[in-house]
């Protein structure tokens, strides 16, 4: 019998955890606007494009979405891809431009 490895998914998504509680690394934070957010509006799975583009997989696809801050880097790629611009970066308090 095969045994099952939990690290590898038919997406091969990112492990969590890998390097440690990353978000200490990050200089600023993703914030959501429910309100904004498709799959929160229409109260169905629907859009989770920040789930599938962010490289660190700390996005979840449910509703509403959640973002593990112990792990996301800070990237912005989540408010990138954001068709509703629900997502905006926020400066790390005492990490100011
Ligand atoms: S900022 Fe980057 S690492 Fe953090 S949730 Fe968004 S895409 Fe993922
Ligand atoms: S990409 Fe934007 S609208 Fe789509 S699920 Fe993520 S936060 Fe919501």
């Amino acid at each position: 019998m095969t045994k099952k490895d939990d690290n590898i998914s038919a997406m091969c998504r990112p492990a969590i955890g890998e390097a440690g509680k990353t978000g200490d690394w990050r200089d600023k934070r993703p914030t959501i606007d429910h309100n904004k957010c498709i799959p929160f509006i229409k109260k169905k799975p629907a859009c989770f494009l920040c789930w599938l583009y962010c490289p660190d997989g700390v996005i979840t696809a449910t509703i509403p979405i959640s973002i593990d801050l112990d792990y996301c880097k800070g990237c912005g790629i989540c408010a990138e891809e954001c068709p509703a611009k629900a997502i905006a970066m926020i400066n790390e308090e005492g990490k100011d431009d």
